[in-house]
C-alpha cells in the first residue's frame, strides 16, 4: 500500500503562538521572497517550539536565494537595523523589540573536526541535513500558496512524539562536538531522552570536545546556564563524561542543585548572574585548577573575579567559622570581595556558623559606616594624609563592634586619638 504523506499545517500555530506583529512579519516576507521567484522557510528550534507548543520568539528564516536582499527588501518600508555577514550571505534584523536571523540556505563540509564549517549556498533540504539534531531540523514554508506547511524531511516530527534527540549523521558529534553540550541541554530543557544510538556515538565521541576552542565551549555553558535548570544539563553532563572535558575535577550532584537552587531565590524574578552559578560550580576546585578553568574558557574579567575571590575566601571559612568574632573581625575577612563572591560562599559553606556570619555581613555589617567624613576629620584639625584613612577604619571598627552609637561619640573618640598623639 502506498503511503500518502500527510500534510501538517501550522499556520494556526503560528498566528496563535506569535505576537501579531511577528506573524504579519514573516507572512509578508514570505510573500516579497516569492514575488522575487525565491522560496523563505521558518526553521530550527522556533518550529520545534511551535510543534511543542511552547513560547520562542527567536525567529530563524532561510532563504533558497540571499538572505541579505531579502533584508533591505524587507526593511525598505520599516524602521529597523540591518546587520550582513557577505562571506555567509546571512543577515541579522533588529526590527521593533524582535531579532530576526535570516540564513541564505547552505551545505556545510567540515575540514577536520571541530573546525568552523566550510559552507556553500545549496536547497533547503541540505540546510536541514547539516543541522545538529532532528527535532530542530523542521522547516515551514512561508510562500503564499503554501504558508503554514510542515517540512519534516529527516524525522523530527516523531522524534518529538516520542521526546527523543537524534542526531541526523553518524559523525554529527565528530564533525562539531559543541552538539554534545547542546543534546544535554536540550534533553534536560526538554524532558526527552538522547536516542539510543544518538547516546552511543556521543559517549564514543565526547573526546572531541578536545578539539573545540574555549570560546566556543563558553558560549554553550553559557547557554546552560541560561536554562531554567542547569544543573540537569551538568549532571548529566558528568555522568556521560562532557563535565570531565571542562575540568576533570568538576562535580554536579544533588547538593549543587541544591545550591543553584539558593542562588534562584537569591536572584529571582530573574536568572542568576552566570559569575554566581560558575562560582558555586567551581567551588571544590583548588585555585590552581580554577585558573585553568579561567584561562581556558576565556571568562570575562568580572566573572573571573567572582570565581577567584570566591576560592579566596573558602581559605577563610575555617575563621569565619569560629564562634563569637567580633563584627568587625567578620568585616575584615569578608571586605572587598565581589560580593555575589561572598553570597556564593554564603550557599556553598558547609558549616552552618560561618554562613550565619557571612549573612550577617552581607545583610548588615558591610553597610555601616562612620558618621564623620573625612572634612569632618580636617575640620576637627586632622591633617591630610594616611591619618585621615586610619581614623576613619577606626571609627568604622568601633561603629561595627558597637563601641560608639553616635555622632558625638565618633567626636569624642577621635579626641581620644588626637590626644594619644600629642602626649
Ligand atoms: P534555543 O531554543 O536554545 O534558542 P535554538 O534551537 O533556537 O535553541 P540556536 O542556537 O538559536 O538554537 O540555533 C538555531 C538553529 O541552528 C538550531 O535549531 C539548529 O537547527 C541550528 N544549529 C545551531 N547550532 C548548531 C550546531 N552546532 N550544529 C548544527 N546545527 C546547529
Amino acid at each position: 500500500m502506498v503511503k500518502i504523506p500527510v500534510t501538517i499545517d501550522l499556520s494556526g500555530q503560528i498566528e496563535k503562538q506569535l505576537p501579531a506583529e511577528l506573524a504579519g512579519f514573516i507572512r509578508t516576507a514570505g510573500e516579497i521572497t516569492s514575488g522575487q521567484g525565491q522560496s523563505l522557510y521558518l526553521v530550527g528550534g522556533v518550529v520545534r517550539d511551535l510543534l511543542l507548543g511552547r513560547a520562542n520568539l527567536d525567529l530563524d528564516l532561510v532563504i533558497e536565494g540571499s538572505a541579505i536582499d531579502l533584508a533591505h527588501w524587507l526593511m525598505q518600508d520599516k524602521q529597523g537595523k540591518i546587520t550582513t555577514h557577505p562571506h555567509f550571505n546571512t543577515a541579522k534584523l533588529q526590527w521593533h523589540k524582535w531579532d530576526i536571523d535570516l540564513t541564505t540556505a547552505r551545505s556545510e563540509t567540515y575540514a577536520r573536526p571541530g573546525a568552523l564549517p566550510r559552507v556553500k549556498p545549496g536547497p533547503l533540504s541540505d540546510d536541514l541535513f547539516r543541522r545538529d539534531f532532528t527535532i530542530n531540523a523542521m522547516a515551514v514554508h512561508l510562500d503564499p500558496g503554501r504558508f503554514g506547511e510542515l517540512i519534516d524531511l529527516y524525522g523530527g516530527m516523531d522524534d518529538l512524539k516520542h521526546k527523543l534527540i537524534r542526531i541526523l549523521h553518524e559523525k554529527s558529534f565528530i564533525d562539531d562536538a559543541t552538539r554534545v553540550w547542546r543534546g544535554l541541554r536540550y534533553e534536560q530543557r526538554l524532558g526527552f531522552k538522547l536516542e539510543p544510538v544518538t547516546l552511543k556515538l556521543l559517549k564514543r565521541d565526547t573526546d572531541m570536545l578536545d578539539t573545540i576552542s574555549g570560546d566556543r565551549i563558553r558560549y554553550e555553558l553559557e547557554c546552560i546556564l541560561g536554562e531554567e535548570f542547569p544543573e540537569k544539563a551538568l549532571c548529566r553532563a558528568e555522568e556521560l563524561g562532557a563535565l570531565a572535558k571542562l575540568h576533570p575535577s568538576l562535580r554536579s550532584d544533588r547538593r549543587l542543585g541544591k545550591k543553584f537552587g539558593k542562588a534562584r531565590g537569591f536572584a529571582y524574578p530573574n536568572l542568576p548572574p552566570q559569575g554566581l552559578y560558575l562560582a558555586l560550580l567551581t567551588h571544590s576546585l583548588t585555585s590552581g585548577e580554577i585558573e585553568c578553568l579561567i584561562s581556558y574558557l576565556r571568562l570575562p574579567k568580572s566573572v573571573a573575579q567572582i570565581i577567584r575571590d570566591t576560592a579566596s575566601i573558602k581559605a577563610r571559612l575555617e575563621s569565619l567559622a569560629d564562634p563569637g568574632p567580633a563584627p568587625s573581625r567578620i568585616y575584615h575577612l569578608l571586605h572587598g570581595y565581589a560580593p555575589l563572591a561572598i553570597v556564593a560562599t554564603s550557599f556553598a559553606a558547609d558549616s552552618p556558623v560561618a554562613r550565619r556570619h557571612i549573612e550577617l555581613y552581607l545583610d548588615k555589617l558591610r553597610y555601616i559606616k562612620p558618621a564623620l567624613n573625612g572634612n569632618d576629620l580636617k575640620e576637627m584639625g586632622i591633617a591630610p594624609g594616611p591619618q585621615i584613612k586610619e581614623i576613619l577604619n577606626l571609627l568604622r571598627e568601633a561603629r561595627l563592634d558597637g563601641k560608639v552609637t553616635s555622632k558625638q561619640a565618633e567626636v569624642e573618640l577621635v579626641r581620644e586619638w588626637m590626644a594619644e598623639r600629642t602626649l
